[in-house]
């Protein structure tokens, strides 16, 4: 059964727990990077893809298992797209989800609740080993819209400020299950599962 373990390439506690949840319904023991002591990589990629397959190549190079590495964000209409890649470092380096919260509300100040549309996006990447020449790719994304205020304490990051499209609920007023089934970590990793178990995992 050892070649069903896999590392997850990320420190992100909110992550590792809705990962793990997601990919215990699909046989992979998931281990944390951080139970192996590896340090986060340089995120130098110019997309999500590129940092995915960066967080996942050095997760297995440290571990000598096959990893998963995967990277998101959040894209606001009104700001032309941004933060995108740079979400999580939006308001500073230390990745602080009330500084970048506040400051995504003091952006959008005086902006229209019809032209607050956001959207999530994830990219997910399996490399067998750190130099597979054939990772395995999956992206989806989650679409809404920024509240003028923040609401729930679920999830994580951005949560309370993401009113699901089709909804009132933020993504933080949702039971985890449930937002792990529509988000867009959660359909990626379901999507990136379905591709792994056709390879033969
Ligand atoms: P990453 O760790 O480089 O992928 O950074 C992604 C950042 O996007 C996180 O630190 C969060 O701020 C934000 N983010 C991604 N997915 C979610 C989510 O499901 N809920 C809230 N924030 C998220």
């Amino acid at each position: 059964m050892s070649s069903r373990r896999v590392v997850l390439a990320t420190g992100n506690p909110g992550k590792l727990r809705e990962m793990r949840a997601i990919l215990a319904g699909h046989g992979l023991e998931v281990i944390a990077q951080s139970e192996f002591g590896i340090r986060p990589p340089v995120e130098d990629g110019d997309s999500y893809v590129a940092n995915a397959l960066i967080k996942a190549r050095h997760a297995a190079a440290a571990s000598g298992l096959p990893a998963i590495g995967d990277d998101s964000g959040i894209e606001v209409d009104a700001l032309g797209g941004r933060p995108g890649i740079h979400t999580a470092r939006y308001a500073g380096p230390r990745g602080d989800a009330e500084a970048n919260n506040d400051k995504l509300l003091i952006e959008l100040a005086g902006t229209p609740e019809s032209r607050r549309g956001a959207r999530y996006r994830c990219a997910m990447v399996f490399v067998r080993a750190a130099s597979d020449p054939e990772p395995i790719i999956a992206a989806a994304s989650w679409e809404g819209r920024i509240g003028l205020e923040r609401r729930g304490a679920g999830g994580f990051g951005y949560d309370p400020l993401f009113i699901v499209a089709g909804s009132s609920v933020t993504a933080a007023e949702m039971p985890e299950r449930e937002k792990n089934s529509v988000s867009h970590r959660g359909q990626a990793l379901a999507a990136l599962a379905v591709k792994m178990k056709a390879a033969g995992w």
